[in-house]
């Protein structure tokens, strides 16, 4: 369809629509908002982590209880939880087989430094789903990113790592940069970087094979770390043929390939990796594995953990952490991916997340909506362009942030919770069709009220 075809966003009804929806929300969620006020006394912004104050509505709604893809707020509104903690509930809230290995687990002692049997287990469903075959344990994704590339700078002996136009890997400081007019800087909002970045890192397009070979010949790149897709501006897919070439091009140059599967374990069990035959040296993951404990986790081949053994890494170097692969992580992350994130789940999930993209397509569609629908195995966004952008500084050019205010407080409003920062959805083991058909059907009657 042509640009000329769709319709145009009347803005000066779009930000009345913002005032009214706000108004809507402080007026339907009393106690939240006291118990914010409250916070502010206590807590800096006056929420336990400062992402926590960024929804729309001027204060997180405060969480009473979450089950299944349902959650309560201390006000009683119930909501559809299409946000599922940003990936961290992908296996839906509170389920019950994670829960009883919870139970058990925390009454037989959870922290001893010691590794218990389920570790093993863990590392070998790990190797099953994603092909690496040796593996480490952390609290978070973020710090299994951070210790990939403490390994991948030790065993390399190189100093930088090279990343893509506003990814996101969790708060590792060498990723906050951007590329601007075709040169790095420090990306907006970086708190406090330890050095500039432009002294750790190279960074380079999405989907720009040349860029990545230019980058690559300084052969000072210990590691490239990457999302198989963009997932945290927007979703951004790979093109034909990008994933042979960055496999070839860091294998010649001697750098070692870390795919972050953090978000993409959407596309299916054993992630993007294991759906589309990647080959990465080195696979980063967390968030979901133990079904809202936190846990992360680093795959690595034979040949890298080689290097790594030979390197007799100290435990003091950088790479740690007294509560990673404590028992009661590893005892979630085996409930998790023994019974709720199974090959059953994924199978009710992916159809799922595809009639969620249907839904919204069809509303774009109809109402010639100049925007679009990413999906990515059980995720799927829209944004606010008539086509996919193709790397991430087109995506961050894009981002609308009166549209995203008005499609999540349209959604909050009326019973369904997207991802902030993103209009985002994802599927758990729990969401249902008629789940996803409400989505669509606030979607729609919020874009006819802007149109
Ligand atoms: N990797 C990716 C791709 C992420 O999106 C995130 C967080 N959104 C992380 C790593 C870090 O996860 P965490 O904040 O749980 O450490």
């Amino acid at each position: 369809m042509s640009a000329a075809a769709h319709v145009e966003i009347d803005r000066r009804r779009l930000r009345s629509l913002i005032d009214e929806e706000k108004s809507r929300f402080v007026a339907s969620h009393p106690r939240s908002r006291v118990a914010f006020e409250r916070s502010r006394e206590s807590m800096v912004g006056g929420v336990p982590m400062n992402w926590m104050d960024r929804w729309v509505g001027g204060f997180p709604v405060v969480l009473d209880h979450a089950e299944g893809a349902r959650l309560t707020d201390i006000d009683g509104h119930t909501y559809v939880d299409l946000c599922l903690g940003d990936t961290g509930a992908m296996a839906g809230h509170a389920p019950a087989a994670t829960v009883r290995a919870i139970e058990a687990r925390i009454r037989r002692g959870v922290t001893a430094m010691l590794p218990s049997e389920d570790s093993v287990w863990v590392a070998e469903e790990l190797c099953r789903r994603f092909g690496l075959a040796r593996w480490q344990f952390t609290l978070s994704a973020t710090d299994a990113n951070r210790f990939a590339i403490r390994l991948a700078r030790e065993i390399t002996n190189r100093p930088r790592i090279l990343v893509f136009n506003y990814c996101y890997h969790g708060s590792v400081d060498e990723t906050f940069v951007v590329l601007d007019g075709g040169r790095l800087r420090p990306r907006d909002h970086n708190v406090g970087p330890p050095v500039d970045p432009a002294m750790t890192t190279r960074v380079v397009e999405w989907n720009d094979v040349e860029g990545l070979e230019r980058e690559l010949a300084a052969g000072d790149v210990a590691c490239v770390l990457a999302e198989p897709a963009l997932t945290n501006i927007g979703i951004v897919l790979p093109e034909p043929g990008y994933h042979e070439a960055l496999r070839k091009l860091t294998r010649s140059a001697g750098s070692l390939l870390i795919i972050d599967e953090t978000h993409t374990m959407s596309a299916g069990p054993g992630g993007f990796t294991s759906a589309h035959g990647l080959d990465p040296d080195m696979l980063t993951v967390g968030k979901a594995l133990a079904g809202g404990i936190p846990i992360g986790a680093f795959g690595m081949t034979p040949a890298v953990a080689e290097r790594v053994e030979k390197a007799a890494i100290d435990d003091t170097g950088g790479i740690g952490g007294t509560l990673a692969g404590n028992a009661l992580s590893m005892a979630a992350a085996r409930a998790t991916l023994e019974h709720v994130l199974t090959d059953d789940a994924y199978g009710r999930m992916l159809p799922l997340a595809e009639r969620f993209a249907g839904g919204v397509q069809s509303v774009i569609s109809e109402l010639r909506l100049p925007w679009h629908v990413v999906r990515l195995g059980a995720r799927a966004e829209y944004a606010f362009s008539p086509q996919p952008p193709r790397n991430g500084g087109a995506a961050h050019a894009v981002i609308d942030h009166e549209l995203d205010s008005y499609t999540h407080l349209n959604a909050l409003n009326r019973g369904v919770l997207l991802t902030p920062f993103h209009n985002m959805a994802l599927m758990s083991p729990a969401t249902t069709p008629a789940d996803v058909d409400l989505h669509t059907a606030v979607f729609r009657k919020g874009a006819q009220r802007l149109i």
